[in-house]
């Protein structure tokens, strides 16, 4: 792997931001009933895969020299597919300042060293 190849690696491994946070961060800021304006349904998707981080989104910005990107983070409408997205730094900052309660798990099995977590 390059260098170049490796920091652009932990560039994305920084920033990246689990799904569960992001619903965590939008149940924060729209704690009511958030309907889709369009349509009124009320179920949203987030842009992400199976497994891993949200998937984020550079919006290329015109004006400046330079070309900048704002990162976004995306959900949309089950029902009619009305996109929205957030700033993944105001995301980041607010899981940073709100991290999710780890559920400790006290329960003395003989498989300890179980490193999964699994039942067996
Ligand atoms: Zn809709």
């Amino acid at each position: 792997m390059s260098e170049s190849t490796k920091k652009l690696e932990q560039r994305r491994a920084m920033h990246a931001i689990d799904p569960d946070d992001f619903i965590r961060f939008l149940a924060d800021k729209a704690p009511d009933h958030d309907p889709c304006m369009v349509c009124k349904a009320d179920e949203w998707l987030i842009m992400c895969p199976d497994e891993g981080p949200t998937y984020r989104f550079g919006i290329p910005a015109r004006n400046v020299e330079k070309t900048f990107y704002a990162s976004v983070l995306m959900y949309y409408c089950a029902n009619c597919g009305f996109l929205r997205q957030h700033v993944s730094k105001v995301v980041n900052d607010w899981v940073r300042e709100n991290p999710a309660n780890l559920e400790l798990d006290l329960k003395d099995t003989p498989d300890a060293d179980h490193e999964d977590g699994e039942d067996v």
